[in-house]
């Protein structure tokens, strides 16, 4: 979809926190003539899918796959785990974890919400009073990057704190799964949810869920109604190197091409990458005199507030509309006062010194007083110092 007449020369940037931008490769994979999901030779696709996203979770407990947004594995983790009249607690700073609020209430859970102002981040010390206050609470939900808002929070830290005691961690990683560490089975994260397109370069459609011993137990004593997400389903045929209900098969032929792609490039070079990219974009906003928004920037994003005296909403669309560039602005009360720049994913080295040099264009025509280049050259200069490290 174009705003102005379509012209032969004119290209379209996605450079939004999701859905993300997908590799050549990947929509070549998505083309592929239709499998049956119930031959064998799918099974192994399955297997090779399943294998690379253990290694994606840094996990060795199974991740099932579902088909839907992020925000069915999101519900999955409340109605397989509690019960109506359970506690919960759950960590909020944003739209995504007000939306495991909404989650826990739409199932009679009582949500004790620990609220961080948008852009800060909730401390394990505060997570542990919270817990020692309610010792009935038998789960807490919090997120890793709140795309909202591009924080990271310290889930390593909150994984310290809910280990020991009889609740279970659940760890929305929709955005950071594949752009910043989150080590499933050395840090104790219980249940890990997240999605295929974000910075795991599919479209979207498929959402992934890994569940630990503990959460299991837990999920003995659940009540809630469930169906199409009842997890013991998932389990059950995971073991058969299946799925409980059609999969969509050609998105699992997608997500095999992608995350071939991730091993093969290696869990740490991701990562470096990412903070890379991450540093290029934050060295670019000091360069302009810019604001980073999130106080604990997440390395797939860019999340900056727009100056004072522009107006925020015409930011984003002069982007799409004068440059062909899909960024995302504000959401709820924060819309026209940051906008957000991803890159996250498939994100080479190019990728933010180029949407810096459209940032720069976009708030110089709105009247913001910057040098252009300065930017730039900046996040330029990140990468000249840094790609290197990367090795070949
Ligand atoms: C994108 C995202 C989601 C889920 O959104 P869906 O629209 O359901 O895919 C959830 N949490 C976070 C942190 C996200 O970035």
């Amino acid at each position: 979809m174009t705003d102005k007449p379509c012209r032969a020369s004119e290209k379209q940037y996605l450079y939004s926190p999701g859905p993300t931008d997908v590799p050549p490769y990947v929509l070549q994979a998505l083309g592929s003539p239709i499998t049956h999901h119930r031959s064998p030779v799918f099974s192994e696709y399955l297997a090779e899918v399943w294998d690379d996203l253990k290694y994606v979770y840094q996990t060795k407990q199974d991740v099932y796959m579902i088909l839907s947004s992020a925000t069915g594995a999101m519900e999955a983790s409340v109605s397989n785990l509690l019960s109506p009249g359970d506690e919960a607690i759950v960590i909020r700073g944003g739209k995504f974890g007000e939306r495991w609020g909404d989650i826990c209430t739409a199932y009679g859970v009582k949500a004790i919400c620990i609220d961080v102002e948008w852009g800060q981040v909730a401390s394990p010390e505060q997570l542990a009073e919270t817990l020692k206050a309610n010792p009935k609470v038998k789960a807490v939900y919090s997120t890793l990057s709140e795309t909202s808002t591009g924080v990271c929070f310290d889930i390593e830290g909150y994984a310290k704190v809910v280990r020991d005691t009889s609740a279970v961690l659940v760890c929305d990683a929709t955005s950071g799964i594949g752009a910043t560490p989150l080590l499933t089975d050395e840090w104790g994260v219980d249940v890990v949810v997240s999605a295929g397109h974000k910075a795991l370069m599919i479209p979207p459609g498929l959402a992934f869920i890994s569940v630990s011993d503990k959460a299991w137990k837990l999920a003995e004593s659940s009540t809630c109604p469930k169906y199409y997400l009842n997890l013991k389903a998932y389990k059950k045929n995971y073991e058969k190197q299946t799925t409980p209900y059609t999969p969509a098969v050609n998105l699992v032929m997608g997500v095999r091409e992608s995350l071939k792609a991730f091993r093969a490039e290696g869990y740490d070079r991701v990562m470096k990458r990412h903070q890379i990219l991450g540093k290029a974009g934050r060295a670019a906003a000091a360069a302009l005199g810019l604001e980073v928004f999130p106080k604990r920037p997440f390395d797939g994003l860019t999340a900056l507030k727009v100056p004072e005296g522009i107006d925020g909403g015409a930011v984003t669309k002069k982007f799409r509309v004068d440059y062909g560039m899909t960024i995302a602005g504000g959401q709820d009360h924060l819309k026209g006062k940051i906008f957000r720049i991803s890159h996250m994913g498939y994100s080479d080295k190019m990728d933010v010194p180029f949407a810096m040099s459209v940032t720069e264009m976009v708030l110089k025509e709105l009247g913001y007083s910057l040098e252009l280049g300065k930017g730039v050259a900046a996040a330029q200069q990140v990468i000249l110092d840094e790609w290197k490290t990367l090795g070949a």
